[in-house]
């Protein structure tokens, strides 16, 4: 089940490429693990799967040591400050810098075990308040500040879209995104690189795909529904 939910979202991956003519080299597939055990990551990596994404810093650090040493582990939820040491050496990439002084904390810790830790900016492209996520209008000011702090480097953006019934209706959220990492790309500044453009969930990878994204963050249409009503996760 796992591995061939696994196979058919690769396969809508490439199929999106194609639509959009993109090399499906530049689109990396998440596989969201959150609340799943390691039984589940372990099958999925034993069919290949090496990118797995976790929203909570705890759950990150237990599933960490009880599997395989290669897994590159994204952090792709909200990041509280009090959290970012255990998050800095441990994620290959925080998706979810929000704020100057999440930023400036992950630069602290960076300092102390000699990282150069590479974040995304959160944007809140719909405007829901419900989000994090700074907006597109705040957006240059907070990487301009984050690029002259030692120890971070921005790659790019992320954003959650809104759940929506048709997943047509996000295509204007992920194509501002995207516009919006080509207008501060092309601003040149210095230690700032827009290569990474994070945006697509189960609902919306492939629309995402199709718009740009470079990471897509599946979780449900790989490993099944989440169960959050019992149990302590
Ligand atoms: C849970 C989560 C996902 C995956 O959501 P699905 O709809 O299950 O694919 C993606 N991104 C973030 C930030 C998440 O928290």
């Amino acid at each position: 089940m796992l591995t061939s939910n696994l196979e058919r979202v690769k396969e809508n991956i490439l199929k999106a490429c194609a639509r959009a003519g993109r090399d499906p080299s530049e689109v990396h597939l998440i596989a969201v693990s959150k609340t799943k055990p390691v039984e589940d990551i372990r099958t999925l990596y034993d069919a290949g799967q090496r990118l797995f994404g976790e929203n909570k810093v705890q759950e990150l650090c237990d599933k960490i040591p009880q599997l395989p040493g290669d897994i590159s582990w994204h952090l792709i939820g909200h990041l509280q400050t009090n959290k970012v040491k255990h998050a800095v050496g441990n994620a290959v990439l925080i998706h979810s810098v929000d704020s100057l002084k999440l930023a400036e904390t992950i630069s602290k810790e960076a300092g102390k075990k000699q990282l150069v830790v590479p974040v995304l900016i959160e944007v809140n492209v719909a405007r829901e308040d419900t989000k994090f996520g700074v907006y597109p209008e705040e957006c240059e000011d907070l990487i301009a500040a984050v690029s002259s702090l030692p120890g971070i480097r921005t790659e790019g953006l992320m954003t959650i879209a809104p759940a929506v019934e048709n997943p047509e209706e996000n295509r204007p959220f992920f194509r501002k995104l995207k516009q919006l990492s080509v207008d501060i790309a092309a601003k040149k500044i210095h230690n700032v690189s827009m290569n990474a453009l994070s945006m697509g969930m189960t609902n919306d990878y492939e629309i995402a795909v199709e718009e740009g994204a470079s990471f897509v963050r599946v979780g449900t249409a790989i490993f099944g529904a989440r169960n959050y009503g019992t149990g302590e996760l």
